[in-house]
């Protein structure tokens, strides 16, 4: 096991020798949340990317990250019941705002990324 794997930063992309191929070029960390950086965050998001099937929850697109359903910011947990797999769009848009339902969560990104307009 080696946190090569699971790049985090900027510099990793340089020394990306052993990245799976289903992994983006670059697969960054936009919160300045430290927690994001720790071991235990790495696995529970590669566990919830391939329970999700790589696929975000909100867009359909192609996920590559874990999103808290509630913010880690406004008291969401961390366990992975609160983790959907999602794009770094989705996550974006998101950002650390609270919803009462993942339902309610993706309709908002949706609308927001012009989808689901009716
Ligand atoms: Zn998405």
């Amino acid at each position: 096991m080696n946190d090569t794997n699971f790049p985090d930063t900027m510099q990793s992309r340089h020394s990306r020798t052993d990245i799976p191929a289903h992994w983006p070029e670059r697969t960054l960390v936009t919160g300045m949340d430290s927690y994001y950086l720790t071991k235990s965050w790495k696995g529970k998001r590669q566990y919830v990317v391939q329970r999700d099937g790589g696929w975000c929850r909100y867009c359909g697109g192609r996920g590559v990250q874990a999103d808290h359903v509630v913010p880690r910011m406004r008291g969401g947990s961390d366990k992975v019941k609160n983790l959907v797999c999602s794009c770094p769009t989705c996550n974006r848009i998101a950002g650390n705002r609270v919803f009462r339902s993942i339902e309610q969560k993706r309709a908002y990104i949706r609308r927001q990324l012009g989808m689901d307009t009716t």
